[in-house]
């Protein structure tokens, strides 16, 4: 078998930057923090740990005092700093400057819709730590929509300007964006920026990587594509590679593969998502490898 990790899966900046962070400061204790699992990916989690990274929730933060505590790429919302100055707590912000970049955008077009008795709408999954930094800015007032139900909640006759959680799929995004327009028009409204501010603020680290992805997907005829179960963009990208080959399988790591998933002299391509490390991609590498004569079928 040949079997290859594509060149552009794994960490994004975001988060090679807050593992970078949380790694420099643990060199100088032994002990700190993290509000909430630092990359969606267990096994990370576990190596950190192992390093002296505690992982707390917000309920946890609201009782600790005088210590570090690491804010991850996801961002945070208003009430973390106001908890951190009131306990004294000093904060490692490794928040991705893409995610704060796009909090300050959601928070100004806030303001200009509380003004105009509009909507901030948001495309993404409600109770992700991202969407909660994001909705954190809106007086928690912002709509969080993920499926047609959700529309729902929206009042057509009144202005909407959509974002989207930086980690979803492009193609849900501009569906998402297409059915509330058509949604605005059907209750007598004209679309203008005025009516319909829709805005595209997925990460290009993830919407880049779609058409890489499809390539890949199609040259391979097998592809492992390697993720924590809870990344969002895990699963968005890893449909964008059953989209160009069904056999994709979804794993964690190599302990889900099934042999008899690879025929002798097939094509296998690794790959996964922004929060996986390329040591763990490694690892399933070596481990397909070591599938040889006599354990596949021929
Ligand atoms: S996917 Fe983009 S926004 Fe999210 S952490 Fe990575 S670089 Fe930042």
């Amino acid at each position: 078998m040949q079997v290859s990790i594509d060149k552009n899966s794994g960490y994004c900046f975001g988060v090679e930057f807050a593992i970078k962070m949380a790694e420099d400061e643990m060199e100088q204790s032994d002990k700190l923090y993290c509000l909430g699992d630092i990359v969606h990916n267990s096994m990370e989690v576990t190596r950190l740990s192992e390093k002296g990274l505690v992982v707390i929730d917000h309920e946890q933060l609201s009782e600790l005092h005088d210590c570090k505590v690491l804010i991850r790429a996801h961002g945070e919302p208003p009430e973390t700093y106001k908890i951190a100055i009131e306990n004294n707590i000093e904060l490692i912000d490794a928040s991705c400057p893409v995610v704060l970049k796009l909090q300050h955008r959601v928070k100004s077009a806030f303001d200009k819709m509380e003004r105009e008795e509009g909507q901030i709408v948001i495309y993404g999954k409600k109770g992700h730590a991202e969407v909660i930094g994001l909705t954190g800015q809106t007086l928690e007032k912002a709509i969080v929509v993920m499926e047609d139900a959700d529309l729902e909640k929206i009042d057509f006759s009144r202005p909407v300007t959509l974002f989207s959680q930086t980690t979803k799929s492009t193609k849900g995004f501009y569906e998402i964006s297409q059915k509330i327009e058509d949604r605005i028009q059907a209750a007598k409204q004209e679309i203008t920026r005025e009516t319909f501010n829709t805005n595209d603020s997925i990460c290009r680290q993830v919407s880049n990587r779609e058409p890489q992805l499809q390539r890949f997907s199609q040259e391979n005829d097998v592809i492992l594509f390697v993720s924590g179960k809870k990344s969002s963009n895990g699963k968005a990208l890893h449909q964008v590679c059953l989209a160009q080959n069904e056999r994709s399988y979804f794993i964690e790591n190599e302990t889900e593969i099934d042999p008899d998933w690879f025929q002798k002299d097939e094509k296998v391509g690794i790959c996964g998502a922004t929060s996986t490390p390329m040591w763990l991609m490694e690892q399933v590498k070596s481990y397909v490898e070591s599938l040889e004569e006599g354990v596949l079928s021929v």
